[in-house]
């Protein structure tokens, strides 16, 4: 009766013994190492590789009417889009230009594992019609008008992405990975040509009936089976 099971230990019988080398046993230990090492260099690129960008919420224009009878007019701020920036303003006087910003900070490689969300800051770009003195107003005023709008932020937020931390991780773990067995591969190669060179030349002295070790001449020992030059054995096992 065909039994499968037989076949398969048939098959691993004869199936050719995967045999590891020094190399192999390195970059085994290098592939466990790694998995550790791989989230430490994420959390390092954190603070390595930092991307900065700011945002324009709103654009804000600080204005006075004019009063009657030459007197100091009312500072007003209205909230314009961005191209009416360019637009002269008819009948007002105008003070300054003012644009809520939002800075954020978005760090990691190679994917952002953190993203920082800094509070707004006002840019006050006075006009020539506006001394310094009159700053502060203007910024109140126009923070009354930011605040009105719902796109002042006050605190700075800070969020993590454990995907982008899982993947980095990953990502890091190959490359380093790469990285050890490309540094292992030309010893991987040197190691096999010395090998199979020293196997060529002393099969070349077996053949010969030489000594394998050192060339001796023992064609007159051969039954001896040992180098009476050197005493190592002259018949060698074969390496596969
Ligand atoms: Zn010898």
């Amino acid at each position: 009766m065909w039994n499968p099971f037989a076949m398969l230990r048939e098959i691993r019988r004869n199936s050719r013994r995967v045999t590891r080398n020094r190399f192999d046993r390195v970059q085994g230990a290098g592939f466990v190492l790694f998995a550790f090492t791989a989230p430490f260099i994420v959390w390092r690129m954190e603070s390595l590789r930092v991307r900065g960008t700011s945002e324009t919420l709103m654009f804000v224009r600080v204005y006075e009417t004019p009063g009657e009878n030459g007197a100091r007019g009312r500072m007003q701020a209205t909230r314009i889009r961005e191209d009416e920036r360019t637009a002269s303003w008819h009948g007002v006087l105008p003070l300054a230009e003012v644009e809520l910003v939002q800075r954020s900070e978005w760090r990691g490689w190679p994917l952002v594992t953190s993203h920082t969300e800094f509070a707004s800051e006002m840019e006050v770009t006075r006009l020539a019609t506006c001394p310094a003195s009159r700053e502060p107003a203007v910024r109140n005023a126009a923070d009354a008008v930011c605040r009105g709008a719902g796109m002042r932020v006050d605190a700075d937020t800070v969020r993590s992405h454990a995907a982008a931390w899982v993947f980095s991780s990953g990502a890091w773990w190959v490359m380093q990975s790469l990285a050890l067995a490309a540094v292992l591969a030309p010893l991987r190669l040197g190691w096999f040509l010395f090998r199979r060179t020293r196997t060529a030349v002393r099969q070349g002295r077996i053949d010969r009936c030489h000594c394998p070790n050192c060339g001796y001449n023992a064609k007159h020992s051969i039954l001896r089976g040992r180098c009476p030059e050197c005493g190592s054995e002259l018949y060698e096992r074969p390496e596969f």
